[in-house]
């Protein structure tokens, strides 16, 4: 189990508290954001939903202290932006994404690992990625 991924059970100060962050409004509000979220959410849902509360840098402090710590993953859906989900415990390993084509969600699969993969000899594999994308099962 990767001690730096996030407990699901929504305990904000908990969750700060074991990454050794301050609890700000900003962090609590953001975080509460990103864990009620079923899917990954841009910088500017996030900056969206929050109205002008923060300013934008506030806003990037805080996903970037999230992403330091592995309390969140970024996910790049193509969709031209950078997108942010919570990482689950299931989840801290290398997962599939899943791009709806419908609603246009992209979701954490954090169960559905991404499989090894062979590379010539001399290519060395840090991180991998893999985004899938059809329909989701709300839209289904
Ligand atoms: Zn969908
Ligand atoms: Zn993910």
């Amino acid at each position: 189990m990767n001690a730096a991924a996030v407990n699901m059970d929504k305990d904000i100060d908990g969750i700060l508290k074991s990454h050794r962050l301050k609890r700000t409004s900003a962090r609590i509000e953001i975080l509460m954001l990103l864990l009620e979220s079923g899917y990954a959410i841009s910088y500017n849902d996030i900056s969206e939903r929050l109205g002008d509360k923060f300013d934008k840098s506030t806003v990037y402090r805080t996903l970037n202290s999230f992403e330091e710590k592995s309390i969140i993953h970024a996910v790049n859906d193509g969709s031209g932006g950078i997108k942010y989900a919570v990482t689950k415990i299931e989840g801290a390993a290398a997962h599939v994404h899943f791009k709806c084509d419908t609603c246009e969600q992209t979701y954490c699969l954090s169960n559905t690992k991404i499989p090894p993969v062979n590379t010539p000899a001399g290519f060395v594999v840090k991180a991998s990625s893999l985004l899938i994308n059809g329909t989701c099962k709300y839209c289904s």
